[in-house]
């Protein structure tokens, strides 16, 4: 057998710990290795695989899709990106939207968007206002707005025009804001740093500030969007809407591609402003079609709802300081540093959680997870964590 680890070694980048596993397909929240190994995933790819792994309508609409037309560039229209853009516009707030391929680049376009609108609309204002522990992308600019310096400092010098404060403290983005201000930009619920959810009140506080102040309220939804956490997008649960909305993971189902959707407001880009030559391809945005189709025939809104508080409440009793999450966005904070041997354990036992730090293990499972799946997960974690 190939020694995939031992090649890849030799010939990728160094850029991230792998784990020593090499799956080669699944279906569902099953996904086996290069052995033949079984297991159940919680993790999907990270929070990518809303309808598992190898859903065959995704399939089957990338392979008819393929068999017509792959891609064009953004010169001309194309009936799938039109429709995509429709579908989501309904699905969420009176907008337009600009595709890209990932949520970086969803982020960047959000981040233009902010600066132009500044330049028109606040005298050449250009900061924006991001908060501590939060993830945009890896991006010069998105790595910068993400408040997580190990991923940043490498690269200075950085881009002017971010301002970080911590999450959950509205009073801290009002003494923030300056002439110079013209966004704030929040993840609903952070994620990548292990899933921390706004505080009851703190976006619809922040909305009301940034209508006060004139300012764009950004919310990056790359994670948190499309079903995530038991709403179509998360700021839902806050009773209010974005100016700009940045969407990516999980909208293609695993093929790459990303949204910024902005309100009338926002939308400041005139042609020539932005592009992307990917974006928006026929190809993703009929993977994403399908993947917004089978959410909502399959009803996958209210069974992530359903599902999340079912996972939430059996995580209860693994002997962890904290469970939170939102959804089917969970996780879970160990006293003791050992998140990484109890990721380990699990991969041993046929289970992939995901592991973001030394004491918190994150849980983004497809949102057609089962409450069978959430009991053989349980009897798996138990003896992890033990
Ligand atoms: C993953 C993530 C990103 C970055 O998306 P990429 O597709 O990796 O560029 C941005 N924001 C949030 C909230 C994310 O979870």
């Amino acid at each position: 057998m190939v020694n995939t680890p031992e090649l890849a070694d030799r010939y990728l980048m160094q850029t991230g710990r792998r784990l020593p596993v090499t799956f080669v397909r699944g279906r569902g929240c099953l996904v086996y290795d290069d052995t033949g190994r079984e297991y159940l995933d919680l993790v999907a790819g990270i929070a990518v695989n809303l309808l598992g792994h190898a859903h065959p309508e995704v399939a089957a609409a990338v392979s008819k899709q393929a068999g017509e037309l792959i891609h064009t560039s953004n010169l001309y229209f194309t009936q799938p990106q039109v429709e995509l853009a429709q579908r989501l516009v309904e699905l969420s707030f009176p907008s337009r939207a600009f595709f890209c391929n990932s949520g970086a680049e969803a982020n960047e376009a959000a981040i233009k968007l902010a600066r132009k609108w500044g330049a028109r609309n606040r005298d050449g204002a250009f900061e924006i206002i991001t908060t501590t522990g939060s993830f945009h992308g890896r991006t010069l600019a998105t790595v910068t707005a993400g408040g997580q310096p190990k991923y940043s400092d490498p690269f200075k010098p950085l881009p002017d025009g971010f301002v970080h404060v911590a999450y959950n403290d509205f009073e801290a983005i009002e003494s923030a804001t300056t002439q110079k201000t013209v966004a704030v930009m929040l993840e609903p619920v952070m994620g990548e740093i292990g899933i921390i959810p706004a505080a009851p009140g703190y976006l619809k506080r922040v909305r009301e500030w940034c209508d006060k102040k004139n300012l764009l309220l950004i919310l990056d939804e790359v994670q948190t969007g499309l079903g995530r956490t038991g709403r179509w997008f998360a700021h839902q649960h806050a009773g209010i809407e974005p100016d700009v909305m940045t969407l990516a993971k999980g909208l293609g189902g695993g093929i790459p591609i990303g949204a910024c959707l902005a309100n009338p407001r926002a939308d400041v880009f005139e042609p020539g402003d932005h592009g992307s030559t990917f974006g928006g391809n026929p190809l993703a945005c009929a993977a994403a079609a399908t993947v917004l189709h089978v959410i909502e025939r399959d009803g996958l809104v209210g069974h992530a709802a359903e599902m999340g508080e079912l996972l939430h409440s059996s995580l209860g009793d693994l002997g962890a300081k904290q469970v939170r999450g939102l959804g089917l966005m969970q996780a879970f904070e160990f006293e003791e540093a050992k998140a990484k041997p109890f990721q380990q354990a699990c991969l041993e036992a046929g289970l992939i959680v995901n592991a973001v730090d030394d004491h918190s293990v994150r849980l983004v499972p497809p949102l057609i997870l089962t409450a069978n799946e959430i009991e053989r997960a349980h009897a798996v974690m138990e003896k992890g964590a033990g």
